[in-house]
């Protein structure tokens, strides 16, 4: 991994002195009374780990790239406090249900900002960050598209751009979607795209949004792999629960795929899957994908090459259920 030069160093360390003082504030939120904190199962919030800065680790900050997408990640830092700040002052709110015509009106709020699919969920507290805490347990789960073209090319500095963007475009969304929760009455605490309060790709999947595939990204029917999510956690009880397994054959599909496997240019994903001591389940090797993602503007290579960023989630869906009653039928004969 190179490592960074003098000038790179001393932009390096006022980002972690930020980042640092913004991931302080999330972790002050445990010590508040009533926050629902994590359990024994939950994992530690790894990336982005401001400590690893300065060293030249963990996230391309050359130049080159600070160039790039430096607004991004000032706006992302200052939207990340906002919106741990709006909650604090907010308190405990009022209504805790709502109609169907409410929600329709925050449904197309949302869109009206950029907003382009929400999926409702309870969180398991194994999802919440260690040495993090929410303050409702019922989640409005949100997603945005990133850019086709500019994801096609990765690795690239359009793709990180890109990825970058969308993650500054998500976290203002989620601010101003939560404010105006809170200005109807509701209690809501928006967590931001760019590392956020919980673990975001299994509560998509679990508010059926989408399924997990090797590379650990999210594969949503209308984007593939390629968007960004976010979350509102609000004290709305009657939230209509949208969970479902209606995407968990996608976890058949990988397993006769492994594209990613293949494409991964350090081959940092792996075919037989490593359990974490909170019993997550990955397919990735951090040590191997780190310092090629550092290297190469964010890599972003499986993000592209998944087969899902570029054909019809149905007619995949068609033909790999097609395929598999004729391997049944196979096996009957045989
Ligand atoms: S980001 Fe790049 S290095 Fe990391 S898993 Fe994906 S393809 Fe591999
Ligand atoms: S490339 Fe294939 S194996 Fe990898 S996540 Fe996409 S569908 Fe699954």
């Amino acid at each position: 991994m190179p490592k960074p030069n003098f000038l790179e160093k001393i932009a390096l360390f006022a980002i972690k002195h930020k980042v640092q003082a913004w991931f302080n504030l999330e972790k002050s939120l445990v010590q508040i009374d009533n926050y629902i904190v994590s359990s024994d199962l939950s994992p530690a919030k790894t990336w982005p780990n401001p400590d690893k800065f300065t060293q030249g680790g963990e996230i391309p900050f050359s130049f080159e790239n600070i160039s790039v997408i430096g607004k991004y990640l000032k706006s992302s830092i200052k939207n990340g406090e906002y919106s741990i700040k709006s909650a604090l002052k907010h308190g405990i709110m009022p209504k805790t249900t709502i109609t169907d015509e409410a929600l329709e009106d925050i449904k197309e709020y949302a869109k009206s900002i950029g907003i382009d699919k929400i999926g409702f969920t309870k969180i398991p507290t194994k999802f919440i960050f260690k040495e993090r805490a929410i303050q409702y347990d019922n989640a409005m789960v949100l997603i945005m598209e990133m850019d086709k073209e500019s994801i096609s090319k990765a690795p690239s500095i359009d793709t990180f751009r890109t990825v970058f963007q969308t993650y500054d475009a998500l976290g203002i969304a989620a601010n101003k979607l939560c404010a105006y929760m809170q200005e109807k009455g509701f209690g809501a605490q928006a967590s931001h795209p760019l590392g956020g309060l919980v673990l975001y790709p299994p509560l998509a999947q679990k508010a059926g949004l989408g399924w997990l595939g090797k590379h650990g990204l999210l594969i949503t029917p209308e984007f593939g792999a390629r968007q960004r999510i976010s979350a509102i956690f609000t004290n709305i009880s009657n939230l209509p629960f949208t969970d479902n397994m209606d995407h968990e054959w996608i976890g058949g599909f990988c397993d006769s795929c492994n594209k990613c496997i293949r494409t991964c240019p350090p081959h940092a994903i792996l075919d037989k899957p490593i359990i974490h001591e909170s019993l997550r389940k990955t397919h990735i090797d951090r040590s191997k994908c780190l310092p090629y993602f550092v290297e190469n503007k964010g890599c972003s290579v499986c993000l592209k090459d998944c087969v899902f960023s570029s054909h019809n989630y149905y007619k995949l869906k068609g033909s790999f259920e097609k395929n598999k009653v004729l391997d049944s039928n196979m096996s009957i004969i045989a």
